[in-house]
C-alpha cells in the first residue's frame, strides 16, 4: 500500500476534510523506526521502541475526528511514542503538550517532531496530566487507561473533550456526558493513575 491508498481509505471512514488533509500533511515513515519504514502506509500499528507501538493510521484518524478540534485549541496528549499523533494534531490546532514515560521514546519523538514548531513533548507521568499549561480544550490518551484518571477531568476545560480508551473501550467525555465510540486494543497507561511504572 502507498501513501495515496492509504489516504483513499482513511476518505471512507472520515468525513471531516480537515482531518484527511492533516494526514496528507504528516508523512507518517518520518515516525517509524528505519526497519519498518517499508510498512509506513499499511493501516496496521507498528512496532517502536521499548515494546510500545504507533497507532494505526485509523484509530489515530478516529480519535482526532472525535476531538472535533478548532484552529485555537491547546491540546494535552498522554503517550507521545513515536510522536505521530502528535504531528497530526500539531496541524488542527494551536499548540500541543504531549508527555511520554519512556525515555527512550521521549528522545525518537523529540527528534521527529523537530520541526513541528507547535509541539512541546514532555518526559513525564501524563496520567497526571500537565498541570502547568492546564486547562486544556482537548485531552486524548493513546494507552489504555484502567480508570479515568482524575486529574484529567481537572485540567480539562468545562466545555472541553476527552478521548481515552478505558480497557478496551473508547470513551468521548464531554461535561458528565460519557459516549462509547467503540473496541480498540492499545498498550496499557502506565503510572500514578495507570499500571505500576519501572523506568528501565
Ligand atoms: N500516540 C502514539 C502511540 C503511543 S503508544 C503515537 O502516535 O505513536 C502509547 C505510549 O504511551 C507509549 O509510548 C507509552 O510509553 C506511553 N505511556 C504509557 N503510560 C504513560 C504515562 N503515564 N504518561 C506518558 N506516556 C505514557
Amino acid at each position: 500500500m502507498n501513501r495515496d491508498e492509504l489516504i483513499d481509505d482513511l476518505k471512507k471512514r472520515i468525513k471531516d476534510k480537515k482531518v484527511i488533509r492533516a494526514f496528507e500533511e504528516v508523512d507518517r515513515s518520518d515516525f517509524v523506526p528505519e526497519a519498518y519504514r517499508r510498512y509506513a502506509y499499511i493501516d496496521d500499528p507498528l512496532p517502536i521502541a521499548e515494546g510500545q507501538t504507533i497507532s494505526q493510521p485509523l484509530t489515530v484518524a478516529l480519535m482526532t475526528e472525535a476531538l472535533d478540534i478548532r484552529k485555537n485549541h491547546k491540546i494535552l496528549e498522554v503517550g507521545t511514542g513515536s510522536g505521530y499523533q502528535a504531528a497530526i494534531l500539531s496541524r488542527l490546532c494551536k499548540r500541543v503538550f504531549t508527555t511520554e514515560i519512556r525515555k527512550e521514546l521521549f528522545e525518537f519523538a523529540s527528534k521527529n517532531l523537530r520541526n513541528y514548531r507547535n509541539v512541546k513533548v514532555m518526559l513525564a507521568d501524563g496520567s497526571l496530566g500537565y498541570g502547568k499549561e492546564a486547562p486544556y480544550d482537548r485531552i486524548i490518551v493513546t494507552a489504555s487507561a484502567p480508570h479515568i484518571p482524575g486529574p484529567l477531568l481537572k485540567q480539562l476545560k468545562r466545555s472541553g473533550k476527552m478521548v481515552i480508551p478505558v480497557g478496551d473501550d473508547m470513551f468521548l467525555i464531554k461535561g458528565n456526558r460519557k459516549t462509547h465510540l467503540g473496541y480498540f486494543s492499545f498498550v496499557p497507561l502506565r503510572g500514578v493513575h495507570g499500571q505500576p511504572f519501572k523506568a528501565p
